[in-house]
């Protein structure tokens, strides 16, 4: 594998969040603190190795930024304050801009007037589509219907699916990961377990509160996405459906509203250096989970029709969540992170294979 040196490699993970990498002097305390490492997938002190040395393709081919779940006890233990918990955020948040194969993600993470003008455009856009529609509360409403549908279709197969293989190549071809077929099939089903329950929260102190009100969210969340877009929960008079709804609906506002709140507060390790992009993806959630509820709400208690904006608002909001904040913003770390898990289990299982070998 190529052992490139980027001698601004520092410089430019400084860009995607807060650190001082030079302040640690390797004492490796951060790595026996972290209740998540384990043979085979030991970090934080080789990133920041990685890092101090600019090798870049080292740390391109690491999937242990991702098993990081920012608990903090690292960095509330580092002796010289060397913020290991948010540089392995910043590495994170560097890795889904290399991923990405559009540039976008990058452009977003470093540019605020960038990020703020994508949005401003889809919400001239949405307009526009209201505008030549006339404002025709059914037509309307199934364009927003169509749309939820085709964005989740193209921006998976265009842009997320080609940005999870270039991260298959970069840490499992690239690095020439040999594991075996039966270690590829045990990988499918790590992903879906950590995709859904990210169940490895609790292996951090005291951060089952925490993983309680994510798991609640990304339920939410993948509940209020099938119930509005395979089972049209706007246009359904399904009391079933309906009733489902207001649950995701509610579940989504209210957790990502606690989450909002502790991100406000700074209370926990996790939440104390905030960057724009965790800002919009934390509000968006929010106001997607809200105004999805209020709008089945002015349906069922007939106001919608004299109050047609509040849809107008809620397609505006969704249409920026799908085509940025999801493909090129935060929410991709939760594809990624899962994805991470399953390759780190190949990794591990080509590990086992080579000591048997040795042995
Ligand atoms: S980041 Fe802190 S705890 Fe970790 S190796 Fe460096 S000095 Fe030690
Ligand atoms: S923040 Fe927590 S999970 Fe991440 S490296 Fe530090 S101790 Fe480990």
């Amino acid at each position: 594998m190529s052992t490139r040196v980027n001698p601004n490699l520092i410089k430019e993970i400084k860009k995607f969040g807060a650190s001082d990498w030079n302040a640690c002097f390797h004492c490796g305390n951060c790595t026996a603190v972290c209740n998540l490492t384990e043979e085979g997938v030991l970090f934080p002190r080789k990133e920041i190795r990685a890092l101090q040395m600019g090798l870049e393709d080292k740390l391109i081919s690491g999937v242990e930024p991702w098993v990081c779940y920012y608990c903090g006890d690292c960095t509330e233990t580092c002796p010289r304050d060397a913020n290991p918990g948010e540089l392995m955020m910043s590495v994170r948040r560097w890795l889904t801009t290399k991923y990405d194969w559009t540039g976008l993600a990058g452009l977003f993470y470093k540019s605020l007037p960038a990020l703020i003008i994508g949005f401003i455009l889809v919400a001239i856009g949405v307009f526009a589509i209201g505008f030549v529609k006339d404002f025709n509360h059914e037509a309307v409403m199934h364009f927003g219907h169509k749309l939820e549908f085709w964005l989740i279709i193209s921006v998976f197969t265009l842009i997320l699916v080609p940005n999870i293989l270039r991260m298959f190549y970069f840490t499992v071809i690239k690095p020439k990961v040999n594991a075996s077929f039966r270690s590829y099939i045990d990988a499918v089903g790590t992903l879906f377990l950590h995709m859904f329950t990210q169940i490895k929260t609790l292996k951090c102190d005291k951060q089952t509160v925490r993983w309680l009100e994510h798991l609640l969210v990304v339920l939410g969340y993948l509940g209020l996405l099938v119930i509005t877009v395979f089972l049209d929960w706007f246009g359904t008079e399904n009391k079933i459906i309906i009733y489902l709804g207001y649950i995701t609906g509610g579940l989504v506002f209210i957790f990502t509203a606690l989450l909002l709140f502790s991100r406000l507060n700074k209370e926990r390790e996790v939440n104390k250096y905030s960057q724009p992009t965790d800002w919009f993806f934390i509000i968006w959630l929010f106001l997607m989970g809200l105004t999805a509820f209020l709008v089945r709400l002015f349906i069922d208690t007939g106001l919608l029709a004299n109050h047609f904006w509040l849809y107008m608002v809620h397609l505006m909001i969704l249409a920026q969540w799908g085509i940025l904040i999801v493909p090129f913003g935060k929410w991709t770390h939760f594809l990624y992170r899962s994805f991470a898990l399953s390759f780190a289990n190949l990794k591990k299982a080509a590990l086992n294979v080579k000591v048997a070998a040795a042995a």
